[in-house]
């Protein structure tokens, strides 16, 4: 059986042929033309899927459904996308639209990008299918997919959850929210390279220093560079970070207790050299841990193709 994800982005509109063993066989991407109106936007999708079921020898009839990300609010339910602030769609019946242009019928679904990547992530790459896990992305926010009860969770009107907004210090940093205290503030890139900067002010002459000077620039890898190399105040700027992200963890795990934890984003690039330690912070301090079920922290898997291969399995009944 073949399925065809779409992962709708502001630069480029990605597709992908995938089997019902999460097999990604074939992928192809064309660029996304903002400024054109709905129809124009849904035609290009349209040639999209005829051409990722030609180059594969297939017929539309041989396709078991279509499954689309977009970014914004969706009405998964109506098929509906409601308002993307890069793409002319506003109150769009998507699903209608470009089930029209298809000879045969086969189900089509649409839910928003990040809840695809999620949900991607969460059958085929780091959580391997398990029953329940949560994807949290650390790049310039944190954010949040919750895979619960093995179903996706979309929340009232497909509108996501927004996870990186709860607040870790009352009165703490200011957010890009509004609010203070957020655990985005904390646990960002932007944030962890705030951490080393300041870390750097106060130790010029330390080997995080001197690798920040030779490269120019403070990057959310900085500070592992510099751990590796034995850095005490890279270690000490590390060791704060893990307990900034393994609170807001923590409180994840206390109210859904997920067997896995999917860290992505470009922070969690840096593998076990962050994930080991996020492991036995959020082993230590979760409720009751030592009596309870282990949470397994583990790295995202899918990379860019989280979102194609969630997509895709918006119509799988996973
Ligand atoms: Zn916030």
């Amino acid at each position: 059986m073949y399925y065809i994800g779409i992962d709708i982005g502001g630069m480029s509109i990605k597709g992908g042929l995938v089997t019902e063993n999460g097999e990604l066989v074939l992928k192809q991407s064309i660029v996304t033309r903002p400024t054109a109106n709905e129809d124009v936007i849904i035609d290009d999708i349209h040639k999209l899927i005829c051409s990722l079921l030609e180059n594969k020898g297939l017929h539309e009839y041989q396709l078991s459904g279509v499954g689309i990300g977009v970014p914004g609010t969706v009405d998964g339910e109506k098929g509906r996308v409601r308002f993307t602030p890069n793409i002319n769609f506003k109150n769009t019946p998507l699903v209608e639209k470009l089930s029209a242009r298809f000879q045969y019928k086969f189900p089509i679904r649409i839910s928003n990008d990040a809840n695809c990547a999620a949900l991607g992530e969460a059958v085929w790459g780091g959580g391997g299918g398990v029953s329940d896990s949560i994807t949290v992305t650390l790049g310039t926010g944190v954010g949040t997919g919750f895979y619960i009860s093995g179903k996706l969770f979309e929340g009232v009107g497909g509108a996501g959850t927004e996870g990186g907004h709860i607040v870790i210090k009352t009165g703490g940093e200011k957010c890009g929210c509004g609010r203070r205290g957020c655990w985005e503030a904390y646990a960002a890139a932007p944030a962890l390279i705030r951490q080393v900067e300041a870390a750097i002010a106060k130790n010029p002459d330390s080997v995080l220093a001197e690798i920040a000077k030779e490269e120019g620039d403070v990057t959310g890898k900085t500070v592992f560079e510099a751990v590796e190399k034995g850095c005490p105040v890279a270690a000490k700027v590390l060791k704060k970070y893990v307990s900034y992200v393994g609170d807001g963890l923590v409180n994840l795990v206390n109210i859904f207790r997920p067997k896995v934890i999917i860290m992505g984003g470009g922070v969690s690039m840096a593998g076990d050299a962050l994930i080991k330690p996020l492991q036995r912070y959020v082993s230590l301090h979760s409720f009751a841990s030592k009596y309870s079920p282990k949470t397994k922290i583990v790295q995202a898997k899918l990379g860019n193709d989280a979102g194609i291969m969630g997509a895709a399995t918006l119509t799988m009944n996973k």
